[in-house]
């Protein structure tokens, strides 16, 4: 078999979360656990979202089933919007470069920074470091 994989092809869920706003069941994703470094992209286009150095363990009840980070990548990266659907006003994450559904960004004095991104695994894709250095 030697399909070109170029254009990744996504699964229900990863359309459902990134095209139709979806939010993946908590505790599933397949990212949550994640420690390895590298840098999480965006499953759509490939842009680089999140680094692994930003990703923490949450204890903030409510947001613990989804990976969660203290910062984006860089400041280019993630689209802010204000999202008042089911009736509450939150803060949507979008990817800033094709505009698919990434999460929310909450406020969380349990961060490190006291911002909360709450990431579908499902938006996103891994890419591992693998040069021998550790990242600074
Ligand atoms: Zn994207």
């Amino acid at each position: 078999m030697s399909q070109p994989d170029k254009a990744k092809k996504l699964t229900n869920l990863q359309y459902h979360v990134t095209a139709e706003k979806g939010t993946e069941p908590p505790g599933t994703g397949k990212y949550l656990y994640n420690r390895d470094k590298g840098t999480y992209n965006c499953i759509v286009c490939g842009s680089v979202l999140f680094s692994s150095q930003a990703k923490y363990d949450s204890t903030t009840p409510g947001l613990m089933g989804w990976p969660s980070f203290s910062e984006v990548a860089s400041s280019k990266a993630v689209k802010l919007i204000t999202d008042n659907s089911y009736g509450m006003t939150r803060t949507e994450a979008v990817c800033q470069k094709c505009g698919a559904h990434l999460g929310h960004l909450f406020d969380d004095e349990r961060s490190p920074t006291g911002q909360h991104y709450c990431i579908n695994s499902s938006a996103l894709d891994f890419a591992s470091k693998k040069t021998g250095k550790e990242p600074k």
